[in-house]
C-alpha cells in the first residue's frame, strides 16, 4: 500500500502555501510508486499583489528540469492564472506557441520554464493539485477493459479522460471535460494510460486523495489476483559474453549517430521477464506512460551472435525512425532497452545514469506489465501515439537547445594502477571528460574510491590472467565495451645495481611492467575492435626508455621492451583504427612512493632544496600527476585522432633526453 507519509510536526515547519507545497511534493517524490525520475508535477494557486499594488493570482507550478524528492520553493515558477485561463479557451495552440506564452507570463525571470501541463493544472478550480504516474493507476490503465476497471473503483469520485498527448490539446479537453462532469464529490482526474490527479483547499488533502486514490486501486489490483508478481526462478545468466555485449553496444552507437553505454541487468526478476515466450507481444507495445516514451523500446529475442544483433537492430531502427537522417539533428528515437533471454535486461545511454534511470523505469514497466496481463491483458498505446510523443515538437527543441556534449560522452576507458598517482589522475581526468571508467588496482580501496554511476573500481592483481579476464568481463557488463585503455601500472624496485640484481626481482619486474601488459593489450584488442569511435591506447612510460639511469636495469629494461610493444602494437592495430602512443613523464613526485622525508633525503643527496629538486629541468617547471593524465586523455582524444607510436616527453625538458 502507498503509505501516508504526512507528518503533521514536520509539516508545521514548512512555511505558507507554497512551503506546504514543497513539503508535500516530496513526499509524493520519494515514493517510488507514485513518482519516478523527475516524472509527476504539482502546483498551487496563490494570491499576491505585484510591484504596482494590483492583487492578481499566481499558479506555483513544477520548473522543468526539477525532481518531486528534492523539489525547493525556487523549483515552482510563477505564472499569471488570468493569462493562464483564457489561453485554455483557444482553439489551438502549438506547444512551441504554449511554451513562449508560459515564458513570457512568468513573474519572477529567474524561474524555470514551468510544465508543459501548467495550463491544466490551472484549469483545475483548486488551490493544491497533485499529478503523478503512479504504477496501479497505469496498469489499469494501459489493461484491456481500463476504462470501466476505472469506473467500477472510483464510481463518481473521479473524472475519466481518455489519452490525449501532454501539451496543450490535454489541458484543453480537460476544461471542457471537467467543467461538464466534475461535482462535490470529485476528488480526482484518471488520465488514460497516463497518471492521475488528486485536488484539494489544503495541501494535506491532496495529497492524502492522491494516497487515498491509489491504494484503492491497489485494492482492486490484489482483489482480482493480480497484484503478486510470478516468481522470477533461478536461471542463471550467459557466461563470457563480454563481446556479444560490445557488439551490440557498436550496433546501438552507429544507430544512434554517437557512442553509447551498454549495461547489462541480470536480476533474477530481468531474466524471468526476458525469457517469458509471450515477449514479442508485451514488450513491443507502448510504454506505460508518456513520460517513460523516451527510454522504453524493448528489442525481442534475435539470437545469439553478434553480426544478427546488429542487424536486428538496425533494421528496428530504419523502421522507426526514418526521421532521424534528415539534416536537423532529430530526438534519438533508437530503442533504449534490449531484452534478451539470456543477457537479460540491457538499457543503453549516453550516460551510466541514464542507463541506471532507464533500468529503473523499464523494472517499473515490467511489473506493470506482469501485473496487467493477470488482470485482463496489457494494452499500452498504439504505435501512433507514440510517434506523436517522439516527435512532439517541444522534445525537439529540449534536443536542439543541447548544446556541446562532453569529449568522451558515451566512451569508456580502462586504467590500470588507478587508486593513487598518475593513475588516479587518469580516472580523474577521464571522468572529467564524460568517460565512463574502469580502475583496476592492487589496493582493495579501488571499490570505493568514487561514488558515482560513471565509475567501476576493481580490486585485483594485473599479473593474474583469470583476474583480468573476469575484470573485463565485468567492466564490459557495466559500461557495454572499451574505447580507451590506460597502461599505467608498474613497479619500480629500490636501486640495485646490475652486480647485485638477482633473477627473481629481474622477473618480478618484468611480469608487471611488460608481461601484464602484453596480457591486457591481447585481451583487450577485440574489444577495442569494436570501439564506436576507434579504440585507443596509452601507454604510460618513462624518462628511463630515452635515458636509463644507473641502478634501475630492471625498470628501465621492463620500460623499453613495453615502448617496443607499443610499436609492433600501432603496426599490427592500425588497419582496424586503432591509435597506440606513449607518454615519458620524468620526476612526477606527487605519488605515494614520495613522501616528503624521501623528497628531503634526495634533494639533500644533490645539495638541493625541495623546491629546486623537484624542478630541476629543463623549463624549471613541476611536472605533476595531473598534467600527464590531462596529456594522457588528450592524446585518446580527437586531437591525437592522426597520430600513432608517438611518444611525448613530459618531463619539463630534460638535456639527456634532448
Ligand atoms: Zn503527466
Amino acid at each position: 500500500m502507498a503509505e501516508n507519509r504526512w507528518n503533521d510536526d514536520e509539516a508545521v515547519r514548512h512555511a505558507g502555501d507554497l512551503g506546504l507545497r514543497v513539503y508535500s511534493s516530496r513526499l509524493l517524490g520519494q515514493d517510488s510508486a507514485l513518482v519516478l525520475h523527475g516524472g509527476g508535477n504539482t502546483s498551487v494557486k496563490i494570491r499576491e499583489t505585484n510591484r504596482v499594488g494590483e492583487e492578481e493570482e499566481i499558479l506555483y507550478v513544477k520548473g522543468s528540469g526539477w525532481d518531486l524528492a528534492t523539489i525547493e520553493a525556487a523549483g515552482f515558477t510563477p505564472i499569471r492564472m488570468a493569462h493562464l485561463l483564457k489561453l485554455a479557451k483557444l482553439d489551438r495552440l502549438s506547444d512551441l506557441e504554449m511554451v513562449n506564452e508560459l515564458k513570457t507570463q512568468q513573474t519572477l525571470a529567474s524561474a524555470p520554464t514551468g510544465s508543459v501541463e501548467a495550463i491544466l493544472h490551472a484549469v483545475l478550480p483548486f488551490k493544491f493539485v497533485d499529478h503523478t504516474h503512479a504504477d496501479v493507476i497505469v496498469t489499469l490503465t494501459n489493461t484491456d477493459g481500463g476504462l470501466e476497471r476505472i469506473r467500477a473503483i472510483y464510481g463518481d469520485a473521479v473524472v475519466i479522460i481518455p489519452y490525449v498527448m501532454p501539451g496543450f490539446d490535454l489541458a484543453r479537453r480537460v476544461a471542457e471535460r471537467f467543467a461538464a462532469e466534475a461535482g462535490a464529490q470529485t476528488i480526482g482526474m484518471v488520465l488514460m494510460n497516463h497518471g492521475i490527479f488528486s485536488f484539494g483547499d489544503t495541501a494535506k488533502a491532496s495529497y492524502e486523495r492522491m494516497i487515498d486514490l491509489v491504494n484503492r486501486a491497489e485494492g482492486y489490483l490484489k482483489a482480482q489476483g493480480a497484484w503478486d508478481l510470478p516468481e522470477p526462478g533461478t536461471r542463471p545468466a550467459k557466461e563470457a559474453s563480454r563481446l556479444e555485449l560490445a557488439g551490440l553496444r557498436q550496433a546501438v552507437s552507429q544507430a544512434t549517430g554517437s557512442p553509447m553505454l551498454l549495461r547489462a541487468w541480470q536480476g533474477p526478476a530481468d531474466l524471468a521477464f526476458a525469457a517469458r515466450d509471450d515477449l514479442d507481444r508485451i514488450s513491443q507495445q507502448g510504454p506505460a506512460t508518456p513520460d517513460h516514451v523516451i527510454r522504453t523500446k524493448p528489442l525481442p529475442q534475435i539470437g545469439r551472435d553478434v553480426a544478427a544483433y546488429a542487424a536486428a537492430y538496425r533494421a528496428y531502427f530504419e523502421t522507426h525512425a526514418p526521421q532521424a537522417r534528415t539534416p536537423v539533428r532529430m530526438l534519438d528515437p533508437a530503442p533504449r532497452v534490449i531484452l534478451d533471454p539470456e543477457l537479460g535486461l540491457l538499457t543503453a545511454g549516453k550516460t551510466a545514469k541514464d542507463c541506471a534511470i532507464g533500468a529503473d523505469i523499464y523494472r517499473h514497466t515490467m511489473e506493470i506489465i506482469q501485473r496487467a496481463e493477470r488482470l485482463g491483458g496489457w494494452r499500452a498505446l498504439p504505435e501512433k501515439d507514440l510517434f506523436d510523443m517522439e516527435y512532439w515538437e517541444l522534445e525537439q527543441a529540449k534536443l536542439r537547445k543541447g548544446g556541446k556534449s562532453p569529449l568522451f560522452q558515451g566512451e569508456v576507458a580502462l586504467v590500470t594502477g588507478a587508486a593513487s598517482g598518475i593513475g588516479l589522475a587518469c580516472v580523474e581526468s577521464l571522468l572529467a571528460r564524460g568517460a565512463a571508467v574502469i580502475g583496476l588496482d592492487l589496493n582493495p580501496a579501488i571499490e570505493g574510491l568514487f561514488h558515482r554511476a560513471d565509475f567501476l573500481g576493481i580490486p585485483g592483481d594485473i599479473t593474474d590472467r583469470d583476474a583480468l579476464r573476469a575484470a573485463l568481463e565485468q567492466g564490459v557488463r557495466r559500461f557495454g565495451g572499451l574505447d580507451m585503455l590506460i597502461l599505467n601500472a608498474g613497479m619500480f624496485p629500490g636501486g640495485k645495481r646490475i652486480a647485485e640484481l638477482d633473477d627473481g626481482l629481474w622477473r618480478q619486474v618484468m611480469a608487471v611492467n611488460l608481461d601484464a601488459n602484453l596480457a591486457l593489450l591481447r585481451e583487450s584488442h577485440p574489444l577495442l575492435r569494436l570501439a564506436p569511435n576507434k579504440g585507443r591506447v596509452l601507454v604510460i612510460g618513462s624518462k628511463n626508455v630515452p635515458a636509463p639511469g644507473p641502478g634501475a636495469a630492471a625498470y628501465s629494461a621492463s620500460k623499453a621492451a613495453l615502448n617496443q610493444l607499443m610499436r609492433v602494437a600501432a603496426l599490427e592495430w592500425g588497419a582496424d583504427g586503432i591509435r597506440i602512443n606513449s607518454l615519458h613523464p620524468d620526476a612526477v613526485f606527487d605519488t605515494g612512493i614520495w613522501t616528503e622525508e624521501v623528497l628531503q633525503a634526495r634533494a639533500a643527496h644533490y645539495g638541493l632544496t625541495v623546491e629546486q629538486y623537484k624542478t630541476k629541468n629543463i623549463l624549471k617547471t613541476e611536472v605533476r600527476s595531473r598534467d600527464v593524465a590531462e596529456l594522457a586523455a588528450e592524446m585518446c582524444g580527437p586531437l591525437f585522432a592522426k597520430t600513432t607510436a608517438a611518444q611525448v616527453p613530459v618531463d619539463g625538458g630534460n638535456d639527456r633526453v634532448i
